[in-house]
């Protein structure tokens, strides 16, 4: 018996050493900013090119950016490990703040390099992608280039960005300001609280349905006292954007997004078609699941309940067993890079106070390392969790040989990997259950992922459609808002729910955010995609690893729509490629069912 116990803190210090304080640390963002003062010059010097002469020049100032990135990256991915291990290390916000405006200054000179190198005719342009050490930056050098010609000048887009900061992601801003102020009371244990919105949604899985039911009725009932400055928030946050589009010529709002993540309007059609037509059997595990509660039908309070606790607890070494274990089962490589992970300090798991919520994995491209946060607690799905991020480490790793700027994936493809590994070990977990009632606790949880890419994020998308097709006609009220709401969630639900939350526009921060938007379906494309993925491995063995890796490696130079085919010889344009991957949920929703009906 192997004894071997794994640090479940990360170690930072071999980054740069001394936490918040460290003198590395100073050391590089003064060098870091003084080399992106020097490129900003040699941006404004350049000139779009006349002739390959010089192709030269634009490679030169592509590996000067390429470095500018890594580093600046680096020091951000150090920042997120503070901020997240100790919410009160006031450093650590310091520092995130010299990182963020270190990285404006540099996306802003290296936009201009990238506008100027757009222009290019033609003729010359090809002839710059034949050049030896520009080739293989021919399919992000061509999307620069697509971008730009379907933008307005360098001085209205400049305007633009400048405007935006008050006049669109202030919105933004305020969203998160106004919702900061609101709180609710509920009654817990005979106790009333005063909570946080978001801290009365963690509420929502709470085993006493009477909680559940005080939750849902008050949070509606504070987005509702505030739906007019909700209403306000997000029409001007998409009034903005239509008129950016409306300004650059452009007819269709989901032009953005799609563009964002590398698919065609086919894809994405084809995959809610697949779903449209899948509905049944998650209606069916709905219907089952309001009834194992005692209710005659399935209601918006109770769709998180909890059905009975999976009681199987593991040490954190035992979790990294487990996790081990089931990963060889795919690839060996996989497994290595786990164990390598896990002994080398990349993981801070431990759970004590001060540590901010959630988990992430985050790179560092100078060290080609990364570092997985998350608050293991010896649950089943903590085990889940620490997997996904592995996953997504293990992604990271794969584009090892890979240039780093043929390294940046799109959100529809970041969660391949990440939902892959976790995969791998819901699926050993519900097979390796002791107990029949554990067996169906696990396979709820994954189900319940299913409900939400399918269902919940379905009515988020039909939402966010529509409400982009009222709002070029003018404001939308919050009443129309809520009815918008409402019958998204019917059509997404297909009837499985008796009631609704109208205000669910007001309450998704996904809706305000400002980076990207339709912050909704690549995550549903992300899991589904996955699952084919996975799909594929189990019917090949180990031997898929290679081509696995080879999948990942591609992942942040192609099309989606290319990826697939290339990769898993897949049209994915077409409903019958979805379908395969939604069946293996429709297998995990009947099961389910049968176990539990017994
Ligand atoms: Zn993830």
């Amino acid at each position: 018996m192997s004894t071997a116990t794994y640090p479940e803190t990360w170690d930072l210090d071999v980054f740069f050493k001394g936490g918040s304080e460290s003198e590395e640390l100073k050391q590089h963002l003064h060098t870091y900013g003084e080399k992106i003062e020097v490129f900003a010059k040699k941006v404004e010097q350049f000139q779009t090119p006349a002739s390959s002469d010089s192709s030269y020049l634009v490679y030169q100032h592509i590996q000067e950016a390429k470095g500018i990135m890594m580093g600046v990256f680096q020091a951000g991915a150090f920042a997120s490990c503070l901020e997240a291990q100790d919410m009160n290390d006031t450093g650590a916000g310091v520092i995130r703040g010299k990182v963020t405006a270190m990285g404006a200054e540099f996306s802003s000179a290296f936009q201009a390099f990238q506008q100027k190198l757009s222009k290019t005719e033609d003729q010359v342009w090809d002839e710059l992608l034949k050049d030896d050490g520009l080739k293989e930056y021919t399919f992000i050098m061509t999307e620069w280039r697509e971008a730009a010609k379907d933008k307005l000048s360098e001085a209205e887009e400049g305007l633009i960005s400048a405007l935006g900061v008050d006049g669109y992601h202030g919105w933004g801003q305020m969203y998160n300001a106004l919702v900061s102020e609101m709180s609710v009371e509920i009654e817990v244990d005979g106790e009333v609280k005063t909570l946080s919105v978001g801290q009365a949604n963690n509420l929502r899985s709470h085993e006493d349905p009477k909680v559940r039911e005080d939750v849902h009725q008050k949070l509606e009932a504070a987005w509702s006292k505030n739906e007019n400055l909700f209403a306000q928030t997000l029409n001007h946050l998409g009034g903005y954007r239509l008129a950016m589009y409306k300004k650059r010529g452009w007819d269709d709002f989901m032009k953005e997004p799609l563009e964002y993540n590398r698919m065609k309007p086919e894809t994405l059609d084809a995959m809610w078609g697949a779903i449209s037509k899948s509905k049944d059997a998650f209606v069916k595990f709905l219907d089952h699941k309001a009834k194992l509660l005692g209710l005659e039908k399935m209601s918006w309070a109770h769709i998180g309940a909890p059905l009975s606790e999976s009681v199987k607890k593991l040490s954190y070494d035992e979790g990294a067993a487990f996790i081990l274990k089931h990963f060889k089962k795919f690839g060996p490589e996989m497994a290595a890079f786990a164990e390598k992970a896990f002994e080398d300090g990349w993981i801070e798991a431990e759970d004590r106070a001060g540590k901010r919520p959630g988990g992430f994995c985050t790179g560092f491209p100078l060290s080609e390392q990364s570092r997985i946060f998350m608050t293991y607690s010896g649950s089943m799905s903590n085990v889940a969790t620490l997997a996904h991020e592995l996953g997504h480490a293990f992604h990271t790793y794969a584009l090892r040989p890979m240039d780093p700027l043929n390294r940046r994936y799109a959100m529809n493809v970041a969660e391949t990997a990440s939902t892959f590994a976790e995969m791998i070990v819901s699926d050993a977990a519900v097979k390796e259950a002791d107990t029949k009632d554990e067996q169906a606790a696990l396979l709820e949880d994954k189900v319940s992922r299913s409900i939400a890419f399918f269902m919940n994020i379905h009515s988020r998308f039909i939402f966010e459609q529509r409400f982009y097709e009222e709002r070029k006609e003018g404001f939308v009220t919050a009443k129309r808002l809520n009815e918008l709401t409402t019958e998204a969630q019917n059509e997404a639900y297909a009837g499985a729910v008796t009631d609704n939350e109208p205000h669910f526009w007001a309450s998704k921060l996904h809706f305000h955010i400002t980076g990207v938007p339709f912050y909704n379906f690549p995550y549903t494309f992300g899991y589904l995609f996955s699952l084919s993925v996975y799909a594929r491995a189990l019917e090949e063995g180990q031997a898929y690893e290679e081509k696995y890796m080879a999948l990942l490696r591609d992942t942040a130079v192609m099309t989606t729509e290319d990826l697939a085919m290339k990769h898993l010889g897949e049209d994915i344009t077409t409903e019958a490629f979805w379908m395969k991957g939604i069946e293996l949920c429709i297998q995990d929703a009947e099961e389910f069912v049968r176990l539990t009906s017994e």
